[in-house]
C-alpha cells in the first residue's frame, strides 16, 4: 500500500476589508485539492449571523486561558487592534494533515509567524486589497462600524501590509474571480512541490 499523501498547511492573511473571506469561499468552490478549513477559537462575541463551531468556536476568556495553558493551541494571540484572543486549535489541524487534507488557516500575521516556526513548509499567502482607497470603501460599505472603528482598522491594515513580505505569495484582490483563480493556481502549483 502506498502511504497517505502528505497534507498541506495553507495560511491566508490580509487586512480586514481585503475581501479575504469571499475569496476563500470562492477558492473552496474551485476546489484545487482536498481543502478543509480550520475553525479558530476566539473570545470575541459572535456577530449577527455567525455560528458557533462554524465561523469560530466562541469561548470565554477563562476557557481560552485554560486551553492555552494545556497546550491546545498551535498558535494564539491577541489580534492587533482588538481586545480579543484568537487561536488555532491543534485538534483542527493535526488530524486533517495526517489524513492528507489541505488545511486552510485564516489568521493574522503574528499567528502566521508562529505557525512558520513549527511548520516551515506552510504555504503562506497574503491577500492585498486593490488599494487603500478600496479598503476604506469596503470597510465603510459594511456600515457596521463607527468612524473611530474604521480609522482603527485602517491603521491596523497599514501595519499588516508592512508585514506582507513574510509571506511566500502575494495576491491582489482587485477582482474576485481573477484573484480566486490565482489563489487556486498557487495551490495547484504546490502539488508536485512536496519533498
Ligand atoms: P474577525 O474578528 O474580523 O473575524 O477577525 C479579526 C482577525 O483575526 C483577522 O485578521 C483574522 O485573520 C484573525 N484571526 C482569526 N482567527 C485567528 C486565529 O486562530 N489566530 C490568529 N492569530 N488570528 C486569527
Amino acid at each position: 500500500m502506498s502511504p497517505a499523501p502528505a497534507g498541506k498547511l495553507i495560511v491566508i492573511s490580509g487586512p480586514s476589508g481585503a475581501g479575504k473571506s469571499t475569496l476563500v469561499k470562492r477558492l473552496f468552490e474551485l476546489k484545487p485539492g482536498p481543502l478543509v478549513s480550520s475553525v479558530s477559537a476566539t473570545t470575541r462575541p459572535p456577530r449577527p449571523g455567525e455560528r458557533d463551531g462554524v465561523d469560530y468556536y466562541f469561548i470565554s476568556p477563562e476557557e481560552f486561558a485554560r486551553r492555552r495553558s494545556q497546550g491546545e493551541f498551535l498558535e494564539c494571540c491577541q489580534v492587533f487592534g482588538s481586545d480579543h484572543w484568537y487561536g488555532t486549535l491543534r485538534s483542527e489541524v493535526t488530524p486533517s494533515l495526517q489524513a492528507g487534507k489541505w488545511v486552510v488557516l485564516e489568521i493574522d500575521v503574528q499567528g502566521t509567524l508562529e505557525v512558520l516556526r513549527q511548520y516551515p513548509d506552510a504555504v503562506t499567502i497574503f491577500i492585498h486589497p486593490g488599494s487603500m482607497q478600496e479598503l476604506e470603501r469596503r470597510l465603510r460599505g459594511r456600515r457596521t462600524e463607527s468612524e473611530a472603528d474604521i480609522a482603527r482598522r485602517l491603521e491596523v491594515a497599514r501595519q499588516e501590509l508592512a508585514a506582507a513580505h513574510h509571506y511566500r505569495y502575494q495576491v491582489v484582490n482587485d477582482q474576485i474571480e481573477r484573484a480566486a483563480q490565482e489563489l487556486s493556481n498557487i495551490l495547484l502549483s504546490q502539488k508536485g512541490a512536496d519533498r
